[in-house]
């Protein structure tokens, strides 16, 4: 079984995030499982990036803003995966273009092309749990670039159709999809399930659970993604296409 697991940035916000985190990773590879962890920037960290770019320019020149927001997602990547390696698991993180992510060069907002799993297969086959940023990859050029706000999602869902992961779980600080902002309306309710084409609608409408394109590629390559609270155990939701898919058992 292979599953990529995405981790926000509340679900890594402090030491404690983290080494949790890390240990539900190490907890599927410990069972069997290839796992490829994809992060987010700690925290309201992608925040305190644009506000440094703010008090150098009004008008930021987008190849460089790209320099700086990817910064936040490269940091936890390694933090990570030196919290999986402290529980005695293997573990080597990859930045965005590291990992294989090839996108065109629309910087801050960019779109993934192509992905080319070799180096993370490379790592899976050697026992690795392989960690990657999220919210980022790398032009033609081999600029960095970013792929606007939320877009850890996307990059999990685009490495789970690359690698045919048999899942996609997206840990986050609410325990599933609610037919309203949980936080906003304490009588939300929750989706056990969700097709593609009722989330999308959700996303489109500003539900930030999941960005939109996330949603796309995974009805577009029928990943079953899966969102789920990093904090309490228990069932989340699963975006799915509700004719036919099922999710495999895991180990
Ligand atoms: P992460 O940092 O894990 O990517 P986000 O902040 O991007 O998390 O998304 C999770 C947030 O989405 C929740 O805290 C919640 O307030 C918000 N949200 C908005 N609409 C919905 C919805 N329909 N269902 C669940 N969460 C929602
Ligand atoms: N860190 C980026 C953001 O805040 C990407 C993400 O979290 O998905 O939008
Ligand atoms: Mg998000």
């Amino acid at each position: 079984m292979r599953v990529v697991q995405k981790f926000g940035g509340t679900s890594l916000a402090d030491g404690d995030c983290l080494r949790s985190a890390a240990e539900k990773a190490v907890s599927f590879a410990r069972r069997g499982a290839q796992v490829v962890c994809v992060v987010s920037a700690q925290g309201q960290a992608t925040d305190a990036l644009l506000r440094q770019i703010a008090k150098v320019t009004q008008s930021p020149d987008p190849r460089e803003a790209d320099c700086v927001l990817a910064a936040g997602e490269q940091i936890s990547a390694g933090l990570m995966a030196m919290a999986i390696q402290s529980l005695g698991c293997p573990a080597v993180s990859f930045t965005g273009g590291q990992a294989g992510i090839r996108t065109d060069c629309n910087y801050t907002d960019a779109c993934i092309l192509h992905v080319d799993t070799a180096n993370i297969l490379r790592a899976l086959e050697a026992g690795k749990i392989a960690v990657v940023a999220g919210f980022q990859g790398a032009d033609e050029t081999g600029s960095i670039t970013t792929l606007g706000r939320g877009g850890s999602d996307t990059t999990a869902v685009a490495l789970a159709a690359a690698l045919k992961a048999d899942r996609c779980m997206i840990y986050t600080d609410v325990d599933g999809v609610y037919d309203r902002d949980p936080r906003r309306f304490p009588d939300a309710k929750k989706f056990p399930v969700i097709s593609y084409e009722d989330m999308l609608t959700l996303a489109q409408s500003g539900a930030q659970v999941l960005q939109k394109r996330c949603v796309e590629l995974g009805r577009r390559f029928c990943v079953p993604i899966e969102v789920l609270s990093a904090f309490c155990p228990g069932e989340g939701t699963l975006v799915t296409d509700t004719r036919k898919s099922f999710l495999p058992k895991l180990p």
